[in-house]
This record gives C-alpha cells, structure tokens and sequence, in this order.
C-alpha cells in the first residue's frame, strides 16, 4: 500500500500559492492510518525517551496514536487561552505575523527526553518553537518524527540541532 495515494493534495489553501497536504483520506482508511502509525514507529525504534510532545490540532492524533503504541506519556502544546495550569509560552514566526504556543510549565521533569510528534513538518517552524518550549521547562528534545516532510521548504535548516525523521518526503 503506498501511504502518499492516501494524501490529498489542496492547491491554494490555506492561501494563493500553498499546496495543502490533507491527511484526512489517510486517517479515515483503517489500514493506511495503522501503516502511518506502524512506519512512525519504526523509525523511532532505536531511539531512547520518555514521553512524546504533540501540537494540537493533528499533531494529536498522531502523537496520541505513537503514544498508545510505544506505552509513552503524551504532553500536549496549544494555542493560547486553552491548557488550563500555568503556561510557558514561545512566539514565532509565520509566513504573515506571529503565532503563539503553550506547554504546561510542569508538563517534563528536569532531563526527560522527548520525542516532538507533528502530521506535517513544512517550514520547521513549528518545530523549532516546540524544542525551545521543552528546553524552557528543562526537558532535552532526543527527536522529532513526522508523516509527512515538505523538504522544498528547507524544514530543516531550522533544526539543524535535532535528530529529525520523516515517513513520506516531498
Ligand atoms: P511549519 O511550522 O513547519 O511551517 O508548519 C507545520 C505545522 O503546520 C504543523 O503543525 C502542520 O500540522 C501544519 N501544516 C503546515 N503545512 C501543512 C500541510 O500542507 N498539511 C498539513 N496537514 N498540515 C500542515
């Protein structure tokens, strides 16, 4: 089964110019999605960690998924306004203006490792901003795992100081 046929592509959205990869085929195929899940662990196999650090809002159902399969603890990270402890918080980057994430500030002991779990690493940014909110609250970033890389948008430039591994490349 090739996992890409399962990717729909989205010209234009969710601006002129943007080709959006929807992996909503992929997650309502039973077997495609268990095959997404089943390639994601395999290429964190050798690595060693303790929990799996997810964005909303894919990024969940993907790092909830890994995390049920490896028997890890999943921290999430939001959008402003939504976890319900204290918060550290991280701006960075868009393509127009900024965004904001958040991360419980006890959400990771001091030098437990994790994993950062996405669909779709495209221009690294989202990434790189998640490292530093686990290095904030004393945690050590051991990699990165993705569904999908887009590596015309040079992600990892950005990320030139982790361990980063994709299942499908574009
Ligand atoms: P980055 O910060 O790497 O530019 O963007 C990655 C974030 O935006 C991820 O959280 C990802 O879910 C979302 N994203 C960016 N481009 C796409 C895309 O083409 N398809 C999907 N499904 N998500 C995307």
């Amino acid at each position: 089964m090739e996992l890409k046929s399962f990717i729909r592509d989205i010209p234009d959205f969710p601006a002129k110019g943007i080709i959006f990869r929807d992996v909503t085929p992929l997650l309502k195929n039973p077997a495609a999605f268990q095959k997404a899940i089943d390639e994601m662990t395999k290429i964190l196999q050798d690595m060693k960690f303790d929990l799996i650090v997810s964005p909303e809002a894919r990024g969940f159902i993907f790092g909830a998924a890994l995390a049920y399969k490896l028997g890890k603890g999943l921290v999430p990270v939001r959008k402003p306004g939504k976890l319900p402890y204290k918060t550290v918080s991280i701006e960075y980057n868009l393509e127009y203006g900024t965004a904001q994430l958040h991360m419980h500030s006890d959400a990771l002991q001091q030098g437990q490792r994790v994993i950062i779990v996405d669909d779709v690493l495209a221009t690294g940014g989202t990434a790189a901003a998640i490292a530093s909110l686990v290095k904030n609250v004393g945690g050590e970033v051991a990699g990165m795992c993705f569904l999908i890389e887009l590596s015309y948008l040079s992600p990892r430039e950005k990320l030139k100081d982790y361990d980063v591994r994709s299942v499908l490349v574009y």
